[in-house]
């Protein structure tokens, strides 16, 4: 016998369940990092915010700022914080930037030196506003630094300055120990990743300043859809260009906004790639989940010295450009 069940006079029917809420996947375990705090992070918080200096640290929502913080590891962005290109992957505010700040210099020369930094890394953010994209505020700073700190070795992690060769050599006549530029991501991906970019372009400037005798290096974040054949090959491409230090690391989708992350490379790939390029002939390789451009740079002070006593290149050799 079948029954049909009879409706409750006065009872409605129930109302659907909410729908879910489209979740973004939880990182994988390797990717946790506790949030950040402590007192060396907190006292350079509060001396960066004095200083009216901005730090890609924060403005890129670095995982990997509570740890470096409380080593004392920065990396102060200069002129200003807003960047005029809208690059997929980066947290960093697009817009129509301020107008140059010509005592930014002497301010990030005076907290590098407080610091009694080894080594620091400074990086910038777009200004194709700029005639020179502001590279005259690059060698006002790197002098600044030079006066303040003089015992600092420094990286430069510099925008492409639209291929303006005569603006990377203004960068590289005011002496960086380290000569950065980041490609990123494989040609196939560079248009879509890098929107105004050009992977040519940035690869460009890298050869530029490795001809012009400057130690190099570069970054490529892994987990936007690239195949590790590509990856591969962009490897050996910059070995074969004489490429020092090479970082490897996930890309992580800061905001729904952003580029979505198409997976994520586990700590044994980043292990594999970093013992490939070492075979390319890079010197020195950062390679692993938490790799940004910036990680761990301190340990790289060393090297540094010593690639420049070998090959004799440095501070010295780049003063024939000036
Ligand atoms: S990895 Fe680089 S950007 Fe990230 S917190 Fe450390 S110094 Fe800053």
């Amino acid at each position: 016998m079948t029954t049909t069940r009879l409706p409750i006079v006065g009872q409605q029917p129930a109302a659907p369940a909410p729908a879910k809420k489209a979740r973004r996947p939880r990182h994988p375990k390797w990717l946790r990092v506790p949030m950040p705090g402590g007192q060396a992070y907190s006292e350079l918080k509060k001396r960066v915010n004095e200083l009216n200096l901005h730090t890609v640290c924060q403005s890129a929502s670095c995982p990997n700022i509570g740890e470096c913080w409380n080593n004392k590891a920065l990396t102060i962005m200069i002129l200003g914080e807003i960047c005029t290109r809208s690059c997929r992957f980066c947290d960093v505010a697009t817009g129509r930037p301020l107008p140059v700040d010509e005592e930014e210099p002497r301010r990030v020369a005076t907290i590098l030196a407080e610091l009694e930094l080894n080594h620091t890394v400074i990086t910038s953010v777009d200004r194709d506003d700029l005639k020179d994209g502001g590279a005259s505020i690059w060698a006002a700073t790197l002098e600044a630094c030079h006066t303040l700190a003089p015992w600092m070795t420094i990286e430069v992690l510099v925008p492409d300055f639209k291929g303006q060769l005569a603006d990377v050599d203004a960068v590289l006549a005011a002496n960086p120990d380290v000569f950065a530029h980041n490609l990123e991501t494989v040609p196939r991906l560079s248009r879509e990743v890098r929107v105004q970019a050009r992977y040519d372009r940035s690869y460009a400037v890298l050869r530029h300043a490795r001809e012009a005798g400057a130690l190099t290096k570069t970054g490529i974040m892994l987990g936007l859809g690239e195949e590790l054949d590509e990856v591969r090959e962009v490897i050996t491409e910059l070995g074969q260009l004489g490429l020092t230090i090479l970082t490897l690391g996930q890309y992580l989708q800061p905001s729904k906004k952003h580029l979505p992350v198409a997976r994520y490379v586990h700590p044994d790939e980043f292990a594999a790639l970093a013992e490939f390029a070492r075979e390319a002939g890079i010197a020195h390789i950062e390679s692993g989940p938490l790799v940004r451009s910036s990680y761990h740079a301190e340990g790289q002070a060393e090297l540094i010295q010593r690639m420049q006593q070998l090959d004799a290149y440095g501070r010295v050799g780049f003063a024939s450009l000036q």
